[in-house]
């Protein structure tokens, strides 16, 4: 494949001699665009490589320059790949024009308006038509058009002002929307006739302010991102009474992310603090030296644990700049496919904005992430980036084979990062994963994957290829683990990296094998953290009982989501999880939604096995207590079915939670208040959206023992209730 650069090729991105002479071609590419940033970019990476701290400048200087040249490398890979950007700016300029109206229209103006009385004041929509030429069909995009054209007019007649002198072409535009609105055209030009002018501008501001709260008020906006508006962080009141039930079917991805004019106007919600060096969000709310603010939840205010330069990202987002963007993430997340939203949000907790919504960085990494990846040739820019990354002075291109052999145990989030630079530096590695690791088609190792696409699958028919760690088979669907073989496909290709799935170290592998039958030089260990909590109450094994993490793995990893897997996983309602953290939060989700895939192949298969062989032939097969359950299941089966069928009859998604709760439904329990888990503190986002999904929620229970039936099987639970003492959380007896 021949690139848009000189006489590169495809190949030559794998090579280290070629990507030092791509790095000298970016030189010059930026020289010959403006070659005083470049002198300046020169110096300032001598600097930082011989050591001096942010290269001699200030930071908010260090932001600026890489901003700049941020924006030149985003052109040169557009142009190494001929790939076309302009689409992404082109959306974005046109959202951006709606997040001014955002700002300046609707917070500014309307949202100061009381609520209003219908009917509405008349004009408005001839109003928007006029300015916005009428021709749109995407309506808050014709709308933010006409009322910043009508902000611009006014701006030259200010209400209250001794003297006005507009412009002659302003003068000339609120002539004519005058006259298009039937108003008289003023004969001469006198001061008089100016005066009237500024009144008349003054009055279709007023009118259209008016006219627009009247809508607002009756719903007419909802849905449009202009007219969401920051609301007032309530630190006790984060997760909302009654919860916006969302109909959930299956193990599709839950959450399609934000839509770019979302992410557009969540970036120019930022204020870009790295201008001023209180950029929270990246650097942590610094009170001392190593000491953190603690927010009315304490947690403490620490920031993105990356040091991502966020700010800066959202810059130039804002702008539609997703390459550069992308470019600066990855200076210090270059495996951000493995994070943002719906995976962390410390930087999101520490954002500047703390009395109000905070900026959703998560979504804007995740964002520009997609924004370039789904760019024709996006995946090799991603690509190339982890290998070439001229914004990064410390270490820009990824070194050659040194002859030092590392093995690196586990590859979840942590031991892929960790193979990622240790083989930028240069090392051997071999990552070894005690899980089978799925093979990957080898075309996508050698091959330039023009449309990153081909790379995604629906979640609920992928099968799990045992790379990610937790990530890949903990983590649940609300995050779209699609990501993970972007990431994959970008290690493998290195060739100084292998990867092998099935070895457990201490077993297949132990550490003799590894350093002297194998000649390794080191190695790290990155196998997980995680050991499973045991619940302390009687009969905490008992039949009917698992650990939250064990369910989770066997749901993922057996694939008994899937509606043509076999895997034998049973649960039965009512379902309560015990624990406050957000692994209680995903296994009760996940718990709910498998409810009803269970019940319903449980009834196929019936059916098709009655017809096989006889429905008494079939029964013969359980015992009585296994009839029983097959009994509850059908029944439960049956239900699911004819909601399936009267939703598809309605044109609606089947609603499945009324099903689910009238069951029993799936409980978190937690030993204390909502507002003390873990979960709530950490992650209150992730609590709304388990509601959502029907979720009941039961505080102050600390667990006793496990009641069993006549099979002993957990019929029941007993809970101590608790109560606070003194401050304290203590058993109320
Ligand atoms: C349900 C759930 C949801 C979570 N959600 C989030 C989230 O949204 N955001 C977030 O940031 N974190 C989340 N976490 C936590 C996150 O998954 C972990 O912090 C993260 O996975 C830790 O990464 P790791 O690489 O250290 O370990 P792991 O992801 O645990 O990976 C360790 C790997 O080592 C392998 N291994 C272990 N022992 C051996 C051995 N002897 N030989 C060979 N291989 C071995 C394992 O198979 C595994 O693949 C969640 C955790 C759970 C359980
Ligand atoms: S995300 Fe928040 S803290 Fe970070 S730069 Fe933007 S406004 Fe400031």
């Amino acid at each position: 494949m021949h690139l848009g650069i000189d006489d590169f090729q495809y190949s030559d991105l794998y090579d280290f001699s070629r990507l030092t002479e791509l790095a000298t071609a970016f030189d010059r590419f930026v020289g010959e665009n403006d070659a005083v940033l470049f002198g300046r970019f020169d110096s300032y990476r001598g600097a930082v490589r011989s050591g001096i701290g942010h290269g001699g400048l200030t930071e908010p200087e260090e932001s600026e320059l890489l901003i700049s040249v941020a924006r030149h490398l985003g052109a040169f890979l557009a142009q190494l790949f001929r790939t076309d950007p302009t689409p992404l700016k082109a959306r974005t300029q046109r959202d951006s024009v709606v997040a001014r109206f955002k700002k300046e229209f609707v917070s500014k103006r309307v949202a100061k308006v009381a609520p209003h009385p219908v009917p509405l004041p008349a004009g408005g929509e001839r109003v928007i038509s006029i300015l916005s030429g009428g021709m749109d069909h995407d309506h808050e995009y014709a709308f933010a058009v006409a009322a910043t054209r009508l902000l611009d007019l006014e701006r030259e007649y200010p209400r209250g002002a001794k003297e006005i002198s507009p412009n002659p072409q302003t003068r000339a535009a609120v002539a004519q929307l005058r006259e298009a609105l039937g108003q008289r055209r003023e004969k001469i030009d006198s001061p008089e006739a100016l005066l009237r002018e500024a009144a008349a501008i003054h009055a279709i501001v007023d009118v259209l302010i008016e006219w627009t709260a009247a809508r607002w008020e009756s719903g007419a906006f909802d849905g449009w991102p202009s007219f969401r508006l920051p609301k007032p962080v309530v630190y006790d009141r984060l997760v909302p009474p009654e919860p916006h039930y969302r109909r959930r079917d299956g193990f599709k991805l839950t959450d399609n992310r934000k839509t770019p004019r979302e992410i557009t106007d969540q970036a120019h919600y930022c204020i870009f603090c790295h201008e001023r060096k209180k950029d929270s969000c990246s650097r942590g709310f610094q009170e001392k030296e190593d000491k953190y603010k603690v927010n009315p939840l304490g947690i403490p205010l620490e920031g993105c644990p990356l040091d991502e330069r966020i700010g800066e990202m959202n810059f130039l987002r804002a702008d539609g700049d997703s390459i550069a963007g992308l470019a600066i993430v990855m200076i210090d997340n270059p495996m951000c496919p493995g994070t943002g939203h719906r995976i962390c949000n410390d930087c999101m907790k520490s954002c500047i904005f703390q009395k109000q919504d905070p900026v959703d960085i998560p979504q804007i990494e995740t964002g520009v992430l997609t924004d370039v990846l789904f760019l024709p040739w996006g995946f090799e820019i991603y690509s190339l980036l982890t290998r070439w990354n001229p914004l990064n002075v410390r270490r820009p291109i990824a070194l050659p084979y040194n002859g030092k052999n590392v093995l690196v145990v586990g590859l979840g989030p942590a031991g892929y990062t960790l193979v990622h630079y240790l083989a930028n530096e240069g090392f051997g590695v071999v990552a070894i994963d005690g899980l089978k690791i799925e093979p990957i088609e080898e075309k996508w190792l050698h091959e330039p994957i023009r449309d990153a696409r081909v790379l995604w699958d629906e979640l609920d028919e992928r099968i799990l290829a045992g790379f990610g760690g937790v990530s890949e088979y903990g983590i649940t669907v609300r995050w779209d683990k699609n990501f993970l073989k972007v990431i994959r496909i970008a290690l493998e290709r290195k060739q100084n990296i292998r990867v092998y799935g099935g070895v457990r170290f201490g077993g297949t592998l132990t550490i003799e094998d590894a350093f002297d039958e194998l000649g390794f030089d080191h190695i790290a260990i990155a196998a997980g953290a995680g050991t499973p909590t045991i619940v302390r109450m009687k009969n905490n094994l008992i039949r009917g009982i698992r650990k939250a993490s064990d369910f989770l793995m066997a749901l993922q990893l057996t694939g008994a989501f899937k509606k043509a897997s076999m895997a034998n996983l049973q649960v039965r309602l009512p379902a309560i999880v015990i624990g406050g953290g957000l692994t209680a939060i995903d296994t009760a989700t996940e718990l709910f939604a498998y409810y009803p895939v269970q019940v319903e192949k449980i009834l196929e298969r019936y059916e098709s096995m009655s017809g096989d062989f006889g429905e008494d032939s079939v029964r013969a097969a359980y015992d009585r207590e296994e009839q029983q359950i097959l009994d509850e299941f059908l029944e439960h089966g049956r239900a699911i079915r004819a909601e399936r069928e009267r939703a598809a009859a309605a044109g609606e998604k089947p609603d499945f939670i009324p099903l689910v709760r009238g069951w029993g439904g799936v409980s978190i329990a937690y030993r204390k208040s909502m507002l003390d888990s873990p979960a709530y503190r950490l992650n209150h986002e992730e609590v709304i959206k388990s509601l959502e999904e029907g979720i009941f929620y039961a505080e102050n229970l600390s667990p006793v023992e496990a009641l069993a039936d006549d099979f002993g099987h957990v019929r029941a639970l007993l809970f101590e209730k608790q109560i606070v003492e003194d401050g304290r959380w203590k058993d109320s007896g």
